[in-house]
């Protein structure tokens, strides 16, 4: 009778250390993840000047980086999954995104090249009506 006792206790203690457990997991994740949101904010400030402060610059280095890297990548699949241009002639005629002259009529292709602005902290390129760096993020 105490054997069986005993191991109900000892399981008893198991599972009360396994809660506590736990408990401190969960807090330390919801700890990580309201330092992860604070860092963003923190970041946000940086970047709009609002606080100037060199001791950030490395990290804030390293995460342009990875912005660029994700950026340009993105760039690579939309650039993979665009199908080559084609552009219609007043004629009627479709002309490839290559030709400078229309097959059919002869007349001299017209290309609208978007305007783009070149972002002063990144240098990538954005739309010109863009307010926000779509690499980078800051204020254009
Ligand atoms: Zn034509
Ligand atoms: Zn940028």
């Amino acid at each position: 009778m105490k054997n069986i006792s005993d191991k109900f206790l000892r399981n008893k203690i198991e599972n009360e250390k396994n809660d506590i457990y736990m408990e401190i997991e969960n807090a330390k994740i919801k700890k990580a993840n309201l330092l992860l949101d604070m860092g963003i904010m923190i970041y946000e400030k940086i970047r709009s000047e609002i606080i100037i402060d060199d001791s950030f610059d490395n990290i804030c280095n390293e995460i342009l980086e990875i912005d660029k890297l994700i950026y340009n990548n993105n760039l690579r699949i939309k650039t993979l999954e665009e199908k080559p241009q084609e552009i219609v002639c007043e004629c009627g005629s479709v002309i490839n995104f290559e030709n400078r002259f229309c097959g059919t009529c002869g007349k001299k292709v017209e290309i609208e090249e978007d305007y783009l602005t070149e972002c002063t902290r990144c240098d990538s390129l954005n739309e010109e009506d863009s307010v926000y760096c779509a690499c980078c993020g800051i204020k254009l």
